[in-house]
């Protein structure tokens, strides 16, 4: 694909170009730039135009994502939350929104302990159909409640496209999970949507695979996108997931996009969970999210690996502690 950095407003002479050849394309404004995308290269060759300020070619599976047109990191904000800044964001709450008491609980705790965003599932991707699929639409008008009593922006994972207008509505980041991180029709509604969005690597997806599940995203306009990396199955039980770190060090250098890491998910169990956290942000992680309940021994989803807000909140402490070794802030 062959990525043009349009310049001046009228773009319709290139436009007529591609029109007339055979390749396929796109005109997009991302982070106030104004695009063309046009592939397959062979389709596209010799094509320039008095309004194209740049060309960029790769040989990488994506452009809008990688780092060979924007050098600058990506800062994602999240209402007045910037994500992939000095500050180590960390969105905590429980894995799935049980109830207005359980939520009002654990948003005002991780407030309390310093996170900046709270987290909670409504609609909740369950291996067995058997199993608690989430509140819905209620869990996410309980999760803005929570978060506009604490002022905290919230985020909640999106499974299908049909509820993209409760996800406008309600909340303030879109998560797509691990098992739609392949998902590409969800990915360019996601992207479609507008709301900034955290992107989950699949359970067997490459970096480079998740970064293209992103240029999906991107390509509807949508350049807040945040990378997750969640753990992947591997050979290994000792944990639920193996949770990546190098592959995290790998992709922040192949993108402009910020990095979250889950220690949660791969660590399957709470007494992971600090040690998990503590080595991403030594890595490099811009944000973590972190699955807190107020009792995770009566959690309806993942009861052994959520934190206690008491745990929590010595985690917070230690993530502080280590930013500011580091240079940064949590
Ligand atoms: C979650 O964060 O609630 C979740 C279901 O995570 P994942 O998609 O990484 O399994
Ligand atoms: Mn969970």
């Amino acid at each position: 694909m062959i990525l043009y950095i349009l310049k001046g407003k009228d773009h319709s002479s290139l436009k007529e170009k591609l029109k007339s050849s055979s390749a396929s394309f796109k005109f997009l404004n991302l982070y106030g730039k104004e695009l063309a995308l046009a592939w397959p290269d062979s389709a596209v060759e010799g094509i320039t135009d008095e309004s194209v300020e740049l060309v960029v070619k790769t040989k990488k599976s994506y452009i809008l994502a990688g780092n060979e047109w924007k050098k600058d990191p990506t800062v994602v904000k999240v209402k007045d939350v910037e994500i992939g800044s000095k500050r180590v964001v960390v969105a905590a709450g429980p894995c799935a929104v049980e109830s207005m008491e359980q939520t009002e609980t654990v948003a005002k705790a991780v407030k309390r302990a310093g996170a900046s965003l709270l987290r909670g599932g409504a609609y909740k991707p369950r291996t067995s159909p058997y199993s608690f699929q989430g509140l819905g639409e209620e869990g996410l008008k309980i999760l803005r409640k929570a978060g506009d009593e604490t002022g905290l922006p919230v985020v909640s994972e999106i499974l299908d496209a049909r509820d993209a207008g409760a996800f406008a509505k309600y909340a303030d980041m879109v998560q797509i999970g691990a098992r739609n991180s392949q998902n590409f029709t969800l990915l360019r509604d996601v992207g479609k949507l507008g709301k900034p969005v955290l992107l989950k690597r699949g359970l067997g997806n490459t970096v480079e695979e998740l970064i293209q599940s992103a240029e999906y995203v991107m390509m509807e306009g949508n350049g807040n996108v945040v990378l997750c990396e969640r753990g992947i199955r591997t050979f290994e039980k000792s944990t639920r997931f193996t949770l990546d770190i190098g592959g995290m060090v790998a992709g922040k250098l192949m993108t402009h996009l910020p990095f979250c890491a889950d220690p949660s998910h791969p660590a399957g169990k709470r007494e992971l969970v600090h040690s998990l956290a503590l080595a991403s942000v030594a890595a490099g992680a811009d944000m973590l999210l972190v699955e807190v309940h107020p009792r995770p021994e009566v959690a309806l989803s993942d009861s052994e690996q959520q934190l206690t807000p008491e745990s929590f909140e010595l985690l917070m402490e230690r993530v502080k502690a280590l930013a500011s070794v580091l240079g940064r802030s949590a």
